[in-house]
């Protein structure tokens, strides 16, 4: 990718619509601007005009807008030219920029050059790819504040605590005679501990905002007509899944996209387990089995009147790792009024429920977002990546390692290395310390035309 090409995109999804925005970033802006219009538009002013073709004849009329360098989006000389949305007239309308010297944008390429001048940091342009793709309100408010840069605002709060800290502990290195031993002083020791709190918050508050982005896998499983479909049903609202009186009706793995207050949640309802009665459901059961190892969670679904002491879950428990967490979720309790569920005391959580009433379903919502510990869009909620979650565990580790360091050895030259690590995996964050690879799988993430 060449930074001082121009290069072109329809801004808004192909296909038709009532206006179409095709956009542009790069030196030879105004000039292609003044050849497809006649003339440069004024600075930031819509204004009316026609697009031409190189015979001079009109391939589209609409509005151009001009944002000269450095006050874009990217940073770079941008036009936008606001036509009308049919697929031939805009693919006309490209091929006319390209042939003035334009180039093709790549995913992402208009929001990577936004990065590279400075318009906004790492994580405010991955939050502009999250707000795009958000599934939810809360997702869209969270990537929100990210965009408006909250969260790199929490990341600069602790590298400025990291860097005082750095300058304070370098400074007791180089001038090892002074009176007052630093590293003995246990105001130092409580200063990284503070550190290490701030960390704690923006982790939580990013591990919350990864949940929101990425949500919970849940697979649905249990004996054919115990109620797994009227589950997903249920928790989906519609019907997404096929509910008859027949067992073994669902036999492929069906996957559904739902959210419990923002949180994304992926239920896969599977294949009843039972011995297969032929192949397409023996294929059924095999892909049920691999998709419980992979869930955040198994809700086993058992049917209440008929195994009240939930002997199916017993009969599988012996084919699942030790390792996948479960909930047993006793269904049709609108029947089964009066049933005892044995053995409550120990074993995995228990949830009475009916998917024909709807009665313990909020229940169960609840559990599922105490089973992520997920709190919703509470106050200081940013959207994050695995990514950040990461840098930001492994800043956080360096402190610890420096707080060791220091109790344990005294040794300030190891403290400060701890710290500028600490410093340098934040940085990571916002991008003041990346690779081209990093910044490449990022914005090819990102639609063309962002
Ligand atoms: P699956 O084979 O486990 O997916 O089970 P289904 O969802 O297809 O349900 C099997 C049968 O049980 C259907 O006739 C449902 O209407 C019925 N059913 C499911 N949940 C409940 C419930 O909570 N109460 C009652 N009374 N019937 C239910």
């Amino acid at each position: 990718m060449d930074p001082t090409d121009t290069i072109v995109a329809q801004a808004t999804p192909a296909g038709r619509g009532g206006i179409a925005i095709v956009r542009l970033s790069g030196p030879k802006t105004p000039d292609i601007a003044a050849a497809l219009l006649g003339r440069v538009p004024a600075p930031r002013l819509a204004s009316f005009g026609r697009f031409l073709d190189a015979r001079q004849e009109p391939i589209d009329a609409g509005l151009a807008l001009f944002f000269p360098a450095p006050n874009s989006y990217t940073g770079e000389h941008v036009l936008e030219l606001q036509g009308h949305g049919g697929p031939v007239v805009q693919e006309t309308l490209i091929a006319r920029v390209l042939e003035l010297g334009a180039r093709r944008a790549l995913p992402g390429e208009f929001t990577q050059r936004a990065f590279l001048n400075d318009k906004l940091d790492l994580a405010q342009a991955e939050a502009i790819g999250d707000l795009i793709d958000a599934g939810s309100r809360e997702a869209a408010r969270a990537a929100m504040r990210s965009l408006q840069g909250e969260f790199s605002l929490m990341v600069k709060g602790a590298t400025e605590a990291l860097i005082a800290l750095r300058t304070y502990v370098e400074a007791a290195i180089d001038f090892p005679d002074e009176e007052v031993d630093f590293l003995a002083d246990r105001a130092l020791a409580q200063r990284l501990e503070e550190v290490r709190d701030q960390f704690e918050v923006v982790e939580e508050r990013a591990r919350q905002g990864r949940l929101l982005r990425e949500g919970m896998t849940v697979v649905i499983a249990g004996r054919p007509n115990a109620g797994k479909s009227s589950l997903l049903n249920r928790l989906a609202g519609y019907d997404a899944a096929i509910v008859t009186p027949l067992p073994g009706t669902t036999r492929d793995v069906l996957r559904e996209h739902i959210d419990i207050d923002g949180m994304p949640l992926h239920v896969l309802d599977t294949a009843g387990l039972r011995t297969a009665l032929d192949v397409a459901e023996e294929e059924g059961i095999r892909r049920a089995e691999a998709e419980m190892l992979r869930a955040d969670r198994v809700l086993f679904v058992i049917d209440a009147l008929e195994d009240p002491t939930g002997s199916a879950f017993q009969a599988e428990r012996q084919r699942l790792p030790d390792d996948v967490a479960v909930t047993l979720v006793f269904n049709k309790c609108d029947l089964a009024v009066g049933v005892p569920v044995a053995d409550t005391a120990s074993g995995p959580p228990r949830i009475m429920l009916s998917a024909l009433s709807g009665e313990g379903i909020d229940t169960l919502r609840g559990h599922l977002k105490s089973c992520m510990d997920y709190h919703g869009l509470e106050a200081g909620t940013v959207s994050a990546r695995a990514r950040h979650l990461d840098a930001l565990a492994r800043a956080r580790e360096h402190v610890e390692e420096a707080m060791r360091q220091l109790s344990e050895r005294r040794a300030g030259e190891l403290v400060a290395e701890e710290l500028r690590s600490a410093q340098q995996a934040l940085g990571e964050i916002t991008g003041e310390f990346t690779t081209e690879d990093l910044l490449g799988r990022i914005f090819a993430g990102f639609c063309i035309g962002k």
